[in-house]
């Protein structure tokens, strides 16, 4: 059985601005994930280069900035069993062109540039924790007790 573990996901400016900040939540959910964290933002310079540091020395990285501080956010934090790698799996490819029908990517996005949401990678060990800590304050994380858990987990 894997972990249960926590994950960093977040609505992008275009998936805010064209309403589906609800459908992506619902589809968390209906999969039995917890959300232990969520906040409506605007995410500035700084903490874009931050938060995509990796990418610095890309072609596309001034244009992926401009882009994630453009409108609001909906920064996330869900908790579940291998919770990582299924938020990844739900999401579909980077490229929503390349991603399956039913994934998140696969149904709300045709561009690369413009695909919907972020969710941590799970083959960066660490990197769900890490983007968790720069979005988040340990308080804002809430403990609680979801009623179907007995339902969900053997
Ligand atoms: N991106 C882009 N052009 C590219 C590659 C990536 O605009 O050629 C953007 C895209 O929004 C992607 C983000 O940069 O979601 C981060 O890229 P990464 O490879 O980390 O993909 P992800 O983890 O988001 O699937």
């Amino acid at each position: 059985m894997a972990d249960t573990e926590r994950t960093f996901v977040m609505v992008k400016p275009d998936g805010v601005q064209r309403g589906l900040i609800g459908d992506i939540v619902s589809r968390f959910e209906d999969r039995g994930l917890k959300m232990v964290a969520g906040k409506f933002m605007q995410i500035d310079q700084d903490l874009a280069e931050e938060h995509y540091g990796e990418h610095a020395d890309k072609p596309f990285f001034d244009g992926l900035v401009d882009f994630i501080t453009s409108g609001p956010v909906f920064a996330m934090v869900w908790e579940g069993q291998d919770a990582t790698r299924q938020v990844r799996a739900m999401m579909g490819e980077t490229d929503p062109a390349e991603s399956a029908p039913g994934t998140i990517r696969g149904d709300y996005g045709l561009d690369l540039g413009r695909n919907v949401i972020h969710g941590s990678d799970h083959e960066d060990e660490g990197a769900n924790e890490r983007e968790i800590a720069l979005f988040f304050d340990e308080e804002e994380l809430v403990d609680w007790d979801q009623i179907d858990e007995s339902w969900l987990y053997e």
